[in-house]
């Protein structure tokens, strides 16, 4: 039997798995990723809202897989597949030729056709975008404090979250916090707890795929922390003024996009439908048409499960990880099945909202099995114990020890 290579492109949820659960395959097994770690996205909003450092939420693709013999760890962009020649190019002009190909380069956040909101409305993907993100926070309070009157001061320190889904959800909340708890008596001059957050949603509900009375409860959750949710409002310009919905004109220098996905540029290369974010509509295997041998997994897949395209969460990536693996190790010839595991969003220290099948929960006991799943997922050891003893500290004293602002000044930072 001749040599088999494995390529995986994208070392996150999905790639990652997909890498682990290939352990024992008998050829080797590349994984390329742009970038040298792994990354735990779910909790990219608590470095925005400096609740945890970079390096609690991510590790090294190589660390991760330095036991498994037959994993190769390639770091570099991958520009190009061909799928007919079975090869992948690199951005460097580096080669990989595949007997298999799993494709699970994710998603970046999308700006409804309007890329010009991205400078002044920074999404929440990468470890960049939540040190950008941080230091924009931070740097708003000093700008603030500085200011000859105070009526100017207080008017700067408005935030605005777009998206109310659990991304924007949990900014909003989170941000809240920073400013009304965290940073009390910080300042001498100006009281960062007056802060306006303002959280605006297109739909008539935040949290729209959840149950209508769980997600008035985490609006109602939302607004005891002291943000003002807007629903039904949609933003048409965002500017380095502010953000202009169908209602009004909230004057800010400080946005959060957390509104839109679309699916990695790359899988254009592979010639096969895409829906309209840009994802491989794939076969029940996850194959692509007319490529049994390639792949498409996670965020960049579109797959039909019980007449509902499935949603771009890690529990997704993660099973069609497994369910490839084994489809590559010859285990199954079986379509793929996914199997709901719920969804949860939290909203602040002590509050969530979760729904398994038919069972809401919410309040304490919903964010203490946030918390204990989310530990439960992160990639190390090494993680999970920095995390919880952060979360203690945070959960007892209301701190956040992250406030470092780490690029050098403000205009740099827009
Ligand atoms: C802020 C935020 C909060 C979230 N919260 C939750 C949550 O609470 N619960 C939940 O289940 N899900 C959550 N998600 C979604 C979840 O993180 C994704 O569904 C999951 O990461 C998808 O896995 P993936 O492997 O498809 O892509 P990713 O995990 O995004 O991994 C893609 C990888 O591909 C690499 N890559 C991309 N393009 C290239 C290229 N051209 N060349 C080389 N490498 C490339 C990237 O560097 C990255 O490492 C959240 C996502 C975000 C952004």
């Amino acid at each position: 039997m001749a040599y088999e290579k494995v390529v995986i492109i994208g070392g996150g949820f999905g790639g990652l798995n997909a890498a682990k659960a290939l352990k024992s395959f008998k050829g080797e097994v590349y994984v390329i990723d742009q970038m040298n770690h792994h990354l735990f996205q779910p909790l990219l909003y608590q470095v925005a809202t400096c609740a945890l450092s970079p390096g609690n939420i991510a590790a090294p693709i190589r660390d991760i897989l330095s036991n498994q013999k037959n994993a190769q760890v390639i770091m570099g962009e991958v520009d190009r597949i061909d799928s007919d020649a079975n090869i992948v190019h690199l951005k460097d002009g580096a080669q990989f030729p595949f007997s298999y190909l799993i494709v699970a380069p994710g998603a970046r956040h999308s700006y409804f056709g309007h890329p010009e909101w991205e400078k002044d409305a920074i999404g929440l993907k990468t470890l960049n975008d939540a040190l950008t993100i941080r230091d924009r926070l931070l740097t708003t309070f000093e700008e603030a404090e500085r200011m000859d009157s105070i009526q100017e001061a207080q008017n700067h320190l408005r935030f605005v979250v777009v998206g109310g889904g659990p991304t924007g959800v949990e900014m909003a909340g989170a941000i809240a916090e920073l400013t009304h708890r965290t940073l009390f008596n910080n300042f001498r001059k100006i009281k960062p707890e007056k802060s306006q957050i303002f959280l605006i949603e297109g739909e008539k509900q935040i949290l729209p795929s959840y149950p209508p009375d769980l997600a008035e409860k985490a609006k109602n959750a939302l607004e005891k922390t002291g943000v003002k949710v807007l629903l039904n409002e949609k933003v048409e310009e965002i500017n380095d003024n502010g953000v202009k919905t169908n209602k009004q004109f909230i004057e800010t220098t400080n946005v959060i996009w957390a509104a839109g996905n679309q699916a990695s540029p790359l899988l254009k290369s592979l010639n096969v439908p895409l829906d309209r974010q840009g994802r491989v509509i794939v076969n029940d295997d996850l194959s692509i048409p007319n490529h049994p041998n390639i792949f498409v997994i996670g965020d960049a897949a579109h797959f039909e499960f019980n007449g509902q395209v499935l949603p771009g969460i890690a529990p997704v990536a993660i099973q069609e990880a497994q369910y490839i693996s084994k489809k590559i190790l010859k285990k199954t010839t079986a379509p793929f099945k996914y199997f709901d595991k719920g969804n949860l969003a939290t909203i602040g220290r002590g509050k969530a909202v979760g729904v398994f099948r038919n069972i809401k929960f919410s309040g304490f006991i919903a964010w203490w099995v946030w918390s204990v799943v989310h530990i439960f997922y992160l990639i190390s050891f090494y993680n999970r114990v920095l995390v919880a003893v952060q979360w203690l500290t945070l959960y007892l004293t209301w701190k956040r020890p992250v406030r470092l602002i780490t690029r050098p000044s403000s205009e740099d930072l827009r």
